[in-house]
C-alpha cells in the first residue's frame, strides 16, 4: 500500500463505467476493478463487463437504434478490445450487450481511468482510508469506494442441478447456446421473466425445441417479448410446472444431460422433457460477499441506499450504484444512472471533507 486513492470503483456493468466516466471528468483519477478472467468467474456469471456482455441486443438503451453500427463501432472502440464483440453486419434491433459495454469501458478509459482486471475480495471499512484487498494485486487504500458489482444468476438449487453444471445446465445461453451438446436438440428453459425469453428465443438459433417452463400460467416479461415467445414456433411453454429433477449421464462428461423430470403444480404429477440442456433465468442475487457484512444491506442482501434519492450506504465515503443496490428496476440505464449519481456523490464527500 503506498498512495491513497480518491475513488475506487469495483465493477464493471453500466454502473461501473458510468461511475468511472463521471469520476474521471471530475479528476477524481478513478480506479476500477473490472473482475478477474477466472473460469470460477465465468461460470458463476460473475466476468468482467457484467451481465450485459453476456446479453444479446439491448434494445431499451437510449441512443443505439438499429442500423450500421459497425463502422461505428470499429472507429470508436481500440482495435485491440474488437475481439471482445463478435462482428455483426447489420444490427436488427439495436446494440449488443458486448458491444455496448465495450464502448462504454472505453469512453472510461479516454478520460483516464485506470482499470485493474482482478477481484477485490475483502474489505476494511472500520475506518478512514477504506481498505480494498485484492486476488491478485494486494491491497490499496482509498477516500471514497463505489460498489458497483452486480447480481449473478440464481440456480434452482437442486443437487442434481449441481451435478450436471457445464455438462448441460448453464445459466447463460449467450455464453453457452452454441455448444454442440445443444445444436438441434431440445433445451429447457426455466423461468417467465424477460432473461427467460431472451434465453429462449437465442437458443431457437441452435436447438431443435426450447421449453420455456413457468412456474405460473403466464410469463412475467414485458409485452413485447411475451410476444416474441409466443410467434416463435420452436417455443413452446410449459405452464404450472417445476423442475424436480434433472436427468442424465454425469459418470460421462461427454453425455451430460438427457432430460428434466418436472412436476406439475396443478395435478402434482411429474413427466420427462427430453432435452440435453437446462437454462436457468430465474433472477438474479446481489455479489456483495467480498463485503463482509460492512455494509448494511435490505434482508433480501441488496445494499442499502442510507438516504432517499442518494447513493449513500451506511458507511461514509462508501456508495453503491446498479444492480447490486437495485431489486426493482435493474435496467442497464438505471444502472448507469445511478453510476453517475453515485460519482457525483463520491465527489461531493471529496469536497466536504477538503481533500477535492
Ligand atoms: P425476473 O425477476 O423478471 O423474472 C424471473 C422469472 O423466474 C419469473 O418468471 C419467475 O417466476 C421465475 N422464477 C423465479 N424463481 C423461480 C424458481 N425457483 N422456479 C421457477 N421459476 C422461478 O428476472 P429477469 O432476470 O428475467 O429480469 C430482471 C430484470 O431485467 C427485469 O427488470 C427485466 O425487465 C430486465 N431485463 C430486460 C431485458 C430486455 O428488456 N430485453 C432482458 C433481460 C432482463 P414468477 O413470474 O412466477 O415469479
Amino acid at each position: 500500500m503506498s498512495n491513497i486513492e480518491n475513488c475506487i470503483i469495483i465493477g464493471s456493468g453500466p454502473a461501473g463505467w458510468s461511475a468511472a466516466i463521471y469520476a474521471a471528468r471530475a479528476n477524481l483519477r478513478p480506479l476500477l476493478f473490472e473482475g478477474a478472467m477466472t473460469e470460477e468467474n465465468r461460470v458463476m456469471g460473475r466476468f468482467p463487463m457484467g451481465q450485459l456482455a453476456q446479453t444479446t441486443e439491448v434494445e431499451n438503451y437510449a441512443g443505439f437504434p438499429s442500423g450500421k453500427l459497425k463502422e461505428f463501432l470499429s472507429s470508436a472502440i481500440d482495435p485491440s478490445r474488437q475481439y471482445m464483440f463478435p462482428p455483426v453486419e447489420e444490427h436488427a434491433h439495436a446494440v449488443t450487450g458486448p458491444e455496448l459495454m465495450e464502448l462504454m469501458r472505453q469512453q472510461a478509459t479516454n478520460f483516464g481511468t485506470r482499470v485493474i482486471t482482478d477481484d477485490v475480495v475483502s474489505v476494511d471499512f472500520s475506518k478512514q482510508p477504506l481498505v480494498l484487498n485484492t486476488s491478485e494485486n494486494g491491497s490499496y487504500e482509498t477516500r471514497t469506494v463505489i460498489i458497483a458489482t452486480g447480481a449473478s444468476a440464481n440456480y434452482l438449487g437442486l443437487p442434481s442441478e449441481e451435478k450436471f453444471r457445464n455438462r448441460g445446465v448453464s445459466a447463460c445461453a449467450v455464453c453457452d447456446g452454441a455448444l454442440p451438446r445443444f445444436r438441434n436438440k431440445s433445451l429447457v428453459v426455466v423461468g417467465g421473466g424477460d432473461s427467460a425469453v431472451e434465453e429462449a428465443s437465442y437458443l431457437t438459433k441452435y436447438a431443435s425445441k426450447v421449453y420455456l417452463l413457468l412456474r405460473r400460467g403466464e410469463m412475467r416479461a414485458s409485452k413485447i417479448m411475451q410476444e416474441r415467445a409466443l410467434s416463435n414456433p420452436k417455443i413452446e411453454l410449459v405452464k404450472f410446472s417445476v423442475v424436480d429433477e434433472v436427468l442424465g449421464d454425469d459418470v460421462d462428461p461427454r453425455v451430460g444431460v438427457t432430460g428434466v423430470r418436472i412436476k406439475n403444480l396443478q395435478t402434482n404429477d411429474t413427466s420427462v422433457l427430453e432435452a440435453t440442456g437446462m437454462f436457468l433465468a430465474i433472477g438474479h442475487t446481489p455479489n456483495t460477499k467480498f463485503l463482509g457484512g460492512q455494509v448494511e444491506t435490505h434482508e433480501n442482501g441488496y445494499v442499502a441506499w442510507k438516504q432517499p434519492y442518494r447513493t449513500i450506504t451506511s458507511v461514509p465515503g462508501v456508495f453503491a450504484a446498479g444492480d447490486v443496490a437495485d431489486d426493482y428496476y435493474r435496467q442497464a440505464i438505471t444502472s448507469s444512472g445511478t453510476g453517475c449519481m453515485a460519482a457525483l456523490d463520491a465527489e461531493r464527500f471529496l469536497a466536504s471533507a477538503g481533500f477535492h
